[in-house]
């Protein structure tokens, strides 16, 4: 049984209008679904990823309107990186960040920025032979474009607690003394600790967690895994496009377990994806209050469909 790499990774936004912008406009992904948070409905949950809308390429963002920036700290994620082909591509990247207004840091195969709220994002020359992961956008040539996640990095002051729930139970592979690999039959995903510089303050450009891949068939037997480790892990729980599972990692990063299916192309076409408000069966009722409530979005592809 072998978790699949990342599935998505999940942060908190105080702007909606903003963040879509800037990954979709910006970065270049293809906003996949916009839907609303299943805990707070009154607010969004917005996912971006590739043109498919797959695993392993998604970045997902909870709104909380006008929140105060947070700060990675002790037990959260502090760096998301995505793979790139090449260092054409790290050239492209600097200079289009820079046409933003963007500062960007690069060394070794990286180049390293914040989003406009402060969280930390990465671009790396990855060499694999994983699918790249790609969206379309008018001003970004496919060989330059994001391709997926490469890994995440988090901050802990004992990354040894973690290694054996991470090793034994998740089949992580050490990469390093602080550095692990996740891989499936398809896809892999790094995950990595630096040493925390103290508590840190969940916010706007904070990360709330990191999902990894299970297939469907085996997400049952992760749970009984991760409960047999003396670890406290919730039910299975249907969030529609997936099943998802949480518990949290001996470092304290929040962890989800989350399923290759059924995906976001169940309840509206693929070629339109993440045009509409979609709303899960169950919320479905609420539609006409929540469009009242909920902060106007722009259309990131709206100039092609006037086209
Ligand atoms: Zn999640």
């Amino acid at each position: 049984m072998r978790l699949e790499g990342i599935h998505h990774v999940t942060c908190i936004t105080g702007d909606a209008p903003g963040n879509v912008d800037f990954y979709t406009r910006v970065l270049g992904l293809r906003l996949v679904k916009k839907t609303v948070n299943q805990d707070d409905p009154t607010v969004y949950h917005l996912f971006y990823a590739d043109e498919a809308g797959s695993a392993g390429g998604d970045i997902t963002f909870f709104e909380y309107p006008g929140a105060a920036r947070g700060r990675a700290g002790q037990g959260m994620v502090h760096t998301i990186t995505w793979r790139v082909a090449s260092e054409d591509a790290l050239d492209f990247w600097a200079d289009r960040l820079a046409g933003e207004g963007i500062a960007t840091q690069r060394t070794g195969g990286r180049l390293r920025f914040d989003d406009l709220e402060g969280l930390g994002l990465e671009l790396a020359v990855a060499a694999t032979d994983d699918a790249p992961l790609v969206a379309e956008h008018p001003e970004i040539p496919a060989e330059l474009a994001l391709q997926g996640f490469d890994g995440v990095r988090a901050f802990s002051r004992d990354p040894e607690r973690s290694r054996a729930l991470l090793e034994e139970t998740l089949g992580f592979a050490p990469d390093g003394d602080t550095a692990w690999e996740v891989r499936g039959e398809a896809r892999g995903g790094l995950y990595a600790y630096d040493p925390a510089p103290g508590p840190g303050a969940p916010g706007a450009g904070t990360v709330h967690h990191v999902a990894w891949s299970s297939t469907m068939a085996e997400h049952e037997a992760w749970r009984d895994a991760v409960a047999s480790a003396r670890t406290r892990i919730t039910g299975v729980i249907d969030r529609f496009w997936f099943r998802s599972l949480y518990f949290r990692e001996p470092s304290g990063v929040l962890f989800e377990i989350a399923t290759l299916g059924p995906g976001f192309d169940v309840d509206e076409p693929l070629e339109s994806l993440g045009e509409a408000l979609t709303l899960p069966p169950a919320f479905e009722h609420l539609r006409a209050q929540l469009e009242d409530v909920l902060t106007p979005l722009p259309d990131p592809r709206a100039a092609r469909h006037a086209g």
